[in-house]
């Protein structure tokens, strides 16, 4: 589904990220990978290599904290030194929390939450339209399916909220309104913007839920599970691919049927 993609994924070398890396490289992608740790993200990529030996996929591993300017810029032109071409799949899944209820938040827990999830997904976004941008001298979009994809993840807490995450909250309904914006602004570049919501998805970002709260949560889940990593590659495959061409704009819940 992805052969001649070449895919960015922040926040690749753990969870959903990582899902979406390896499902991205079963299905002909080569990969770049980014996150904070260049060794975790090298043991990542061997990994990949071994799954399919069969083909020889490029992938290139970077270091980069999102919410960086300079970093992100870094980013982009060491991908164009080791693909010599532009991501035209772009997976924003850096994400952190920092829970408190509101009344208790300290202003640095709120900006952190902020500068990574919001800031740093708009950071990605801009410079990767600049750079493709850019190859629209030598590239004509019309004559594709789709020029590039954009993807963002976004949560259901930010449609709905949560105890405890105001911040978080906050950057995920702000990646939501950012990827409508950009869609409507990039979409005559035949570049398409799509946010994936997810509910409550097993991964080291979910681990420390007490499993009380937790066998309360799966309760109210209509598919009875807490989500895999896997369930969001999957639709991660789908919004990067062809299959979803004329869908931009959207924001997708994969969440069991979870709305709090
Ligand atoms: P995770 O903690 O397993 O992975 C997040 C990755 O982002 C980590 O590898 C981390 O090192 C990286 N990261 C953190 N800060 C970064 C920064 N400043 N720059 C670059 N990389 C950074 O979490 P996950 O569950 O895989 O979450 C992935 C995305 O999905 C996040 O955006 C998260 O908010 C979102 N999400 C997750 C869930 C869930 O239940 N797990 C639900 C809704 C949305």
């Amino acid at each position: 589904m992805l052969a001649n993609k070449l895919a960015l994924i922040t926040g690749g070398a753990s969870g959903i990220g990582k899902s979406i890396a390896k499902l991205y490289a079963k299905n002909g992608a080569n990969l770049c990978l980014a996150d904070l740790s260049r060794d975790t993200l090298n043991k990542l990529s061997e990994e990949i290599q071994t799954e399919n030996k069969d083909r020889q996929i490029r992938i290139s591993t970077h270091t980069c904290d999102v919410s960086i300017s300079g970093d992100v810029e870094n980013l982009f032109k060491s991908i164009r030194e080791s693909h010599e071409s532009t991501p035209n799949v772009v997976v924003n899944s850096a994400g952190i929390t920092r829970d408190q209820v509101m009344l208790k938040m300290s202003e640095k827990d709120f900006d952190k939450v902020i500068n990574v999830n919001l800031k740093g997904t708009f950071l990605v976004n801009q410079l990767a339209v600049r750079c493709l941008m850019e190859n629209l001298k030598t590239t004509d979009p019309s004559k594709m399916p789709t020029y590039a994809s954009l993807i963002n993840l976004a949560s259901v807490v930010g449609k709905y909220g949560n105890i405890g995450q105001t911040n978080y909250a906050a950057s995920k309904a702000g990646v939501e309104g950012m990827t409508k914006t950009i869609a409507k602004e990039i979409g005559k570049f035949n570049i398409r913007c799509n946010a994936i919501l997810p509910g409550l998805i097993e991964t080291p970002m979910t681990n420390h839920v007490p499993e009380n709260i937790l066998q309360k949560i799966i309760k109210s889940v209509p598919l009875r599970r807490i989500g895999q990593p896997q369930d969001i590659a999957q639709l991660a495959l789908f919004l990067a691919s062809d299959s979803s061409s004329y869908i931009t704009g959207a924001s997708i819940e994969c969440s069991g049927g979870m709305a709090f």
